[in-house]
This record gives structure tokens, sequence and C-alpha cells, in this order.
């Protein structure tokens, strides 16, 4: 038993079962036993590899894009150029190389960081010592201009619900405690469940997963662009609408049971783009395959292969394909571009 599970049993015993969202939250958050809080989930020493660490052609191709979009924009000045949930900061510090020859855009961004997690907050002001980002708790809390924003698995690290449709009605998973080991239960019939589309045509039977989380969080940004302009590219892995339960958590590389090592594995659950995307004033959605494909990666990755040989030449291969094809995070992958109505479409989209 993790000392985080002893917490929660405890917990469990005295107020009864607690939601999924709960669950996940404490063991991502929880400030002495969390796995962001506690532990170093990125690269080959972690538990898995995001597309930044996988190969610098990902933060290049977004900082060009986010250039772009503020250049199709009239370049305003000052700007807010934010990422949310930025590890180690190597997004963003690939995306302030590749951005640094156009002209204007260093001088007129405030980069800003939302990042919940004190240790990781450490790494990111190593990463990116030479910008002197500023970090908020929340996006509520970044400065108000034009925002140029990005969050590469961010919304899928926040914590979700779980209901399920039964013959009588809606009930929600909980998890409680059986001989003192976490188990999932369900809750009494429910008198009403989010309005998303996700509730609306669900099947009986059905498991239904709700991230309002991501919907407050995008709500806010999808706000601020349709107020003060920009644009914000959200990746991660999902698809258009909630298909049942996709909770999973990562140990040691391997996947693991959700409940077996609360704190010690990281927990994601797939995105669900189309109650976020209908949040936004005009939105475009493809496949992260597309989208760095029409961003130019196979130009910059030959050109990247002209300085390489051996096994070098074949990391950078293997990086590219990664990124980019249907079976690997070519397509599980999506990105989705929000900005305002009117504005020029985000680069990156047909
Ligand atoms: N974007 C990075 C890291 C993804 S992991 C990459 O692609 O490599 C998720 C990140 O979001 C971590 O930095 C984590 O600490 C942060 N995070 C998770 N929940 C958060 C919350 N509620 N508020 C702020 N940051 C959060």
């Amino acid at each position: 038993m993790t000392p985080l599970a002893r917490l929660l049993a405890e917990r469990i015993r005295e107020t009864g079962p607690i939601t999924v969202a709960e669950y996940m939250a404490e063991c991502l958050m929880h400030p002495a036993h969390g796995y962001y809080t506690t532990r170093e989930p990125f690269g080959t020493g972690g538990d898995f590899t995001t597309a930044p660490e996988i190969s610098q052609m990902f933060g290049e191709l977004i900082g060009l894009a986010l250039a772009q979009a503020w250049l199709d924009r009239g370049s305003p000045s000052p700007f807010t150029l934010a990422e949310l949930g930025p590890g180690r900061g190597t997004l963003m510090s690939d995306i302030l190389r590749a951005t640094r020859s156009i002209p204007g855009f260093h001088a007129a961004a405030s980069i800003t960081l939302v990042e919940a997690s004190p240790r990781l907050r450490e790494v990111q002001a190593a990463t990116l010592s030479a910008f002197a980002p500023a970090w908020v708790d929340r996006v509520e809390d970044l400065p108000r201009a034009p925002l140029f924003l990005v969050a590469n698995e961010f919304l899928d690290a926040l914590p979700i619900r779980q209901f399920l449709r039964g013959p009588q009605g809606w009930q929600e998973r909980l998890i409680g405690l059986r001989d003192d080991t976490l188990v999932f239960g369900l809750s009494a019939r429910l008198p009403q469940v989010p309005d998303t589309p996700a509730f609306r045509h669900a099947p009986e039977a059905a498991l239904v997963e709700d991230n309002q989380s991501a919907r407050v969080v995008v709500a806010e940004v999808a706000n601020r662009i349709n107020s003060a302009g920009g644009v914000a590219y959200w990746i991660d892995y999902g698809g258009w609408r909630s298909e049942g339960d996709t909770l999973q958590a990562l140990r040691n590389h391997a996947p693991d049971d959700p409940l077996a090592n609360p704190g010690e594995a990281d927990l994601t659950a797939h995105v669900d783009f189309e109650p976020l995307a209908a949040l936004s004033q005009a939105f475009a959605l493809d496949t992260q395959g597309a989208v760095l494909s029409r961003l130019g990666i196979d130009a910059r990755a030959e050109r990247l292969a002209r300085n390489l040989t051996g096994t070098a030449l074949e990391s950078h291969r293997a990086a590219h394909r990664r990124l980019t094809h249907a079976e690997e995070m070519g397509s599980l992958f999506k990105v989705l571009a929000i900005t305002s109505a009117g504005a020029p479409p985000p680069p990156g989209f047909s």
C-alpha cells in the first residue's frame, strides 16, 4: 500500500466513497505524495515521453505557428506568450529558440507559465533562466493582453468524473473500500448529469467521462482570446466525443491498475474535444500528424538530418516517425486550435 493509499482509505472510512476526479486530483497533485509534486515523470528515466521531449522539431514548429499567428494578427505588443503545464520547460525553450529571429516577437512577449507543481516550477526556471518567465497558479491569473498559448498533454492530466447510464438512469463511478483495498463502485441514481453531447447521446450501459476542469480552463482562454485576440493550441490524445472508460495509469513505462499505486503512477484520461471546441467562437481540429506536416515537419527533419550520421541520424528519423506516423502519435493525438470570430485561421490547418 502506498502512503497515499493509506490516507485515501482513512478518508473514505471517515466520509465515504470519493469521485474519480477527487481520486485523480489527490494522486497527481497531493502536496506530499502526488505524482507531479514528487516525481520526475518525463523522459527515459520517467514514466512517459511527451512530444517536446521526443524531438526539438515539435516545439520549433509550434513556436513558428504561434509567431505566424501573431504576425497575422498585426503583431500586437505587448502580448502574453503562455504555456499550461510546461513539464520540464522543453517546449517553451524550443519555441523561444525557433522564434529568436522573428523581429519584435520576443520584445513584445511576456512569458507566463501556469504550473501547479512547485518542483516542476524549479525545473522550468532552470531551463528558461535566460528568459525570466513569470508563473501563475491558474489561467484566470494570466495578464490581460492578446494571448498566444500552448498546452501539450495538459488537459489529459485534469481530473475527470465517470458516469454510467444504467437502465434506471445515471450513476457516478466512485472509489470506495473493500477489505481495506480501493475498489470501484457506483453512486445512487443521480437527479442530473452535465449537459454535454456525450451525455445527451449516450446509449444504455455507456460509460461517459466528463472533464469539467478542462471546460473551465478552455472557456477562460476562449473568452480572453475573444475579447483581446490571440490563438491557443491544445495538443492531447483523445477524440471528438467521450468513448467509454479511458482512465489509465502508467508506472515505469508500463500500464498499471489505476487503483493499485496512488501517487506513484501517472493517471490520465483521453480528452474529448467536442465540448471544448464548442466553447470558442472559432476553432479548428485535426490530427497531430496532419498539423505538423502542414507546419513543415518534413522539410525541417531533412534539414536537421543533413548534420547527422549513424545512431544520431537513426534516432532523429525515429523521432520524426513517432511524432507524425498514424500508428504512433500521428493520429491518436489531436490539435485543437481556438481563435476569435473573423480572425485569420490558425497556422497548421487547411
Ligand atoms: N507539457 C509538458 C508536460 C505534460 S505533463 C510536456 O509536454 O512535456 C502535465 C503538466 O501539467 C505537468 O507540468 C503538471 O505539473 C501540470 N499540471 C497538471 N495539472 C495541473 C493543474 N491543475 N494546474 C497547473 N498545472 C498542472
